[in-house]
């Protein structure tokens, strides 16, 4: 199986990589992303894919249903160096529609106990769309959900106090999205500047 993937290295070296040598030899003395970007784990919803950016624009930090956990130290690290090191001043946090984590959330069915505890932590943004339940059809009701995630995320990541700091310098935008695996498309659904 992990043969496919080294195959599949050999072409991106011969078709990608040697083709544009000079930029990737620009690139090896160092990193200055344009944004930091938070996103769903999942293998659909992949950054530099669907923005079209080439490496090295991109900061990337992903998990599942694209939580703000605050004292998630991973998270913290990702975020203090984009901000601190590589000066980054714009954050995209990302969802997606058809999130398959936000989807065993509203369900409450979840094979593994790691996950669930995990998802708990984007419990508050259920409020909405179960209020929703009967008024209008299901599809419209998650995606609905999907959108309320990324706006509790957005206010989560102002418990970073770097971030808050940041927005209120104007040094840094937070910008909320999700994307639409059925169009390619992203929304905007939320923007603090
Ligand atoms: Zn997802």
């Amino acid at each position: 199986m992990s043969e496919r993937f080294l195959e599949g290295n050999l072409r991106y070296v011969e078709e990608i990589f040697s083709p544009a040598a000079d930029f990737f030899t620009e690139l090896e003395k160092g990193q200055a992303p344009r944004a930091l970007w938070i996103g769903c784990s999942d293998s659909r919803v992949v950054p530099n894919i669907i923005t079209s950016a080439p490496p090295g624009e991109l900061f990337v930090h992903r998990n599942i249903a694209n939580i703000i956990c605050p004292d998630d130290p991973s998270l913290a690290a990702v975020v203090s160096y984009a901000l601190n090191v590589l000066e980054v001043r714009d954050l995209v946090l990302c969802g997606h529609y058809g999130c398959g984590g936000l989807t065993a959330l509203d369900s409450g069915l979840n094979k593994s106990e790691a996950v669930r505890s995990w998802l708990e932590k984007a419990a508050p943004a259920k409020e909405i769309s179960d209020r929703m339940r009967g008024e209008v059809d299901e599809e419209s009701r998650l995606k609905a959900l999907v959108e309320e995630n990324v706006r509790l995320q957005l206010k989560n990541l102002l418990l970073i106090e770097e971030v808050s700091r940041g927005v209120e310098a104007k040094t840094l935008s937070c910008h909320g999205w999700v994307y639409d695996m059925a169009t390619g498309l992203i929304k905007v659904v939320a923007t603090i500047a």
